[in-house]
């Protein structure tokens, strides 16, 4: 076991760029998540991309529904200045991967029919128009701890992903990937010292209970990170508070909430 101090979370802000991209392909993941790669003119070789900023996420500006048209709010000193009288549906998805040579934009999208993120990556073809914003920041999560816990929900599955790609090689991985059932699991890259564990709703397993059961007393060596139902999130939350977890050992976040269109919960500088 090495003994580190206790690092935390770095964050980095960038200006704000907004910008009208178009699909160039998607690819079915599963029944339910799919694969965008965005592209076009506006679209900069020079979009951010940091090892272990695996939650970075742009905001999209989905085009209105009835018309199909793409309105980018202005960007201003303090951020998104949204255009009064127009109601934007404004959603943020994470970097799953960008090229910068191709100048591709990928993002997997859970589809649903619920919310117009989830309804236009449901109808989504190559040639159609999206409005991208950021990212307005990278949080990098640090590389010194000798177990990492980290779960989500299809929602955080991108940013899974990330973790399995980028956790430190000589680090622990517990990974916790709720989906509905074993027909949404899909096979991810293997590594060194990763125990993967699929988690099925169908089932009625819960992620939050299964991460508690994983995580020590704070040790000082295990990092936490977990996103999913802001509800289903907070019994985790607690739980590394109640127990003393060092502030900057964890990082849970609700991702969407049930029953609430574009749902946004506290995000610290840099993220947003
Ligand atoms: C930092 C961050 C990164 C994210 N990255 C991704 C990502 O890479 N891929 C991804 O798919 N999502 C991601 N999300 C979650 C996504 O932003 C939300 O699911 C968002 O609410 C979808 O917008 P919508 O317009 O489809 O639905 P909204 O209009 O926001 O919500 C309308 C209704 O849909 C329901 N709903 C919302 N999301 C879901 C869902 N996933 N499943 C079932 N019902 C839902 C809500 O409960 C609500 O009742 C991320 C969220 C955050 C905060």
């Amino acid at each position: 076991m090495t003994n580190v101090e206790p690092a935390g979370i770095t964050r980095q802000r960038y200006p704000v760029r907004a910008r009208v991209l178009t699909v160039v392909r998607t690819e079915d993941l599963s029944p339910d998540m799919r694969r965008i790669v965005l592209g076009g003119d506006q679209l900069e070789d020079t979009l951010p991309r940091t090892r272990m900023g695996v939650a970075d996420h742009i905001k999209l500006v989905v085009p209105d529904e009835t018309t199909g048209e793409v309105t980018l709010p202005e960007v201003g000193e303090r951020g998104i200045v949204r255009p009064e009288g127009v109601e934007l549906a404004i959603r943020d998805y994470t970097i799953r991967t960008f090229d910068p040579i191709a100048r591709e934009l990928t993002l997997d999208f859970v589809l649903h029919d619920h919310g117009p993120a989830g309804r236009w990556a449901l109808r989504a073809a190559p040639g159609d128009a999206i409005g991208v914003m950021g990212p307005r920041g990278t949080s990098t999560y640090p590389s010194g701890y000798d177990r990492y816990v980290v779960g989500a929900d299809e929602t955080g599955l991108p940013a899974i992903e990330r973790w399995i790609e980028e956790a430190p090689y000589d680090a622990a991985l517990d990974v916790f990937v709720l989906v509905e059932d074993a027909t949404r699991e899909r096979a991810t890259v293997d590594r060194a010292g990763l125990r993967l564990h699929w988690l099925h709703r169908s089932a009625g397993s819960d992620l939050a209970a299964a991460l508690i059961a994983a995580l020590p007393e704070d040790d000082g060596h295990t990092f936490v990170w977990a996103a999913g139902e802001a509800t289903g999130m907070r019994p985790l939350q607690t739980h590394v508070r109640e127990k003393g977890f060092d502030r900057r050992s964890f990082d849970i976040r609700g991702y969407w909430k049930l029953g609430e269109a574009g749902h946004e919960e506290g995000h610290g500088p840099g993220e947003r």
